[in-house]
């Protein structure tokens, strides 16, 4: 079989090869020899994530004339790949990160963008994205849990979110609140701010490094400088963040098929003659996975451009979420008992890779959204 070492295409343009050529050697030489530890001791790679940082690793797709480094979120994806390569769990702080800036970045309000863009950007302060409870709420999924009240351009916010990751005292959390009044706030709070308490998870069989806290709000007033979107601007605001944020996750998927592609390439050189009895044979899931890295990299132009019809990003993320768990546990399939030490990566993956299809937007939720939408389209059509 071929052997390439990765299924993303070279992104375009050399200031984008130059920055993902650094985050490999940065993963290589600060993060490969500590995932073992991130997952099994729950270690929080924080010097890492300030490194990656100081690169432009949460910029790549902000434009150049924003402070970041104006590669298109193709190039954001390909970074989260890279880290993923070595540990999902890693690469879901840098999705966490990454997308914080991009909501700053695209927020109506010049002066929550003062505040913190520019350390969000640089990774001087690191930030969770709290986002999951609003997004299965207005998909009819669950109820909201921070409710809102509003005085003129501030809020006072009470509610709990169960976890968040990339979240501590001193970093920022980005959420989201029903509005007494109607509709709903989005809006940066501290962890730090008075009337917070941020509460650790009980244990998870994954992602134990991504500082996943439950965060409790009492009370806690929000200045009119950290709200990204009030509520007469809330639903323009959130369709246009929703296609990055929801196309900015595959990055943790592919980096997860990129490392179990190698588990089952490293696999094949030894027990190729019973590997080849398997379901799913690395080719083919080579092949997929190119694919998609094709179809990702049109779908993250028209993001880009603000063209991205957002139920093709939903199909996308899905086929992302699909092709993760059938290469995770195939690669396990592959490699056999070895792949079951805790040393071993391949059941590390395996458990990323259902992280992958757990976090929101779940996989369900994604069948749940599309059916919804390609429904209306029907419905439409018919009418
Ligand atoms: C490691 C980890 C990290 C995470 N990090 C983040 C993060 O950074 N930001 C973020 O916003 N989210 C985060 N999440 C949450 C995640 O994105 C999902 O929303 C969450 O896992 C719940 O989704 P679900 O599909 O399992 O819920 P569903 O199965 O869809 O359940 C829907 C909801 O119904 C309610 N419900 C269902 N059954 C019961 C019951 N028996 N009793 C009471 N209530 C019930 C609950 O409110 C539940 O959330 C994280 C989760 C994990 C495991």
């Amino acid at each position: 079989m071929t052997q390439p070492s990765s299924t993303h295409p070279a992104p375009q343009g050399e200031g984008a090869t130059t920055l993902i050529e650094a985050v490999k050697a940065l993963v290589k030489s600060e993060l490969a020899p500590i995932s073992s530890e991130i997952d099994q001791q729950g270690r929080y790679p924080v010097e890492f994530l300030r490194r990656l940082g100081e690169l432009g690793g949460f910029s790549a797709s902000i434009p150049a004339t924003q402070g970041g480094e104006g590669f298109g979120l193709a190039t954001q994806i390909a970074i989260t790949t890279e880290v993923g390569r070595e540990c999902g769990s890693t690469a879901f702080l840098v999705w966490c990160q990454s997308s914080c800036a991009r909501y700053l970045q695209q927020s109506p309000n010049d002066a929550v963008r003062e505040r913190y863009f520019s350390d969000v950007l640089s990774g001087r302060l690191l930030s969770g994205t709290g986002m999951s409870n609003a997004v299965k709420h207005l998909a009819g999924i669950e109820n909201i849990h921070l409710k809102a009240r509003r005085e003129q351009d501030a809020y006072v916010v009470s509610g709990s979110l169960p976890w968040v990751s990339n979240v501590g005292e001193d970093h920022l959390a980005i959420v989201a609140a029903a509005v007494e009044s109607g509709g709903y706030v989005m809006m940066a709070v501290r962890g730090d701010a008075e009337g917070v308490t941020l509460r650790p998870c009980p244990e998870f069989a994954g992602l134990e490094g991504t500082q996943t806290l439950n965060i409790r709000l009492k009370d806690v007033r929000i200045p009119a400088d950290s709200v990204l979107a009030h509520p007469e601007q809330f639903s323009a605001y959130l369709k246009s963040i929703k296609p990055g944020f929801v196309l900015g996750q595959v990055g943790m998927g592919f980096g997860v098929i990129e490392g179990s592609l190698r588990t089952i390439r490293e696999s094949n050189v030894t027990t190729a003659h019973v590997n080849q009895f398997l379901d799913d044979q690395g080719e083919d899931l080579e092949r997929a996975a190119q694919a998609l890295w094709a179809d990702t990299r049109a779908l993250a132009h028209l993001v880009d451009t603000g063209k991205a019809r957002v139920l093709d990003v939903l199909r996308l993320r899905l086929a992302a979420s699909e092709l993760t768990l059938k290469t995770a546990n195939s690669a396990m399939l592959h490699i056999g008992a070895k792949g079951y030490l805790m040393r071993h990566p391949a059941q590390r993956r395996l458990r990323e890779a259902v992280f992958v299809a757990i976090v929101t937007p779940a996989l369900k939720h994604l069948r749940k959204e599309i059916h919804a939408l390609e429904q209306a389209a029907r419905e439409e059509q018919a009418a």
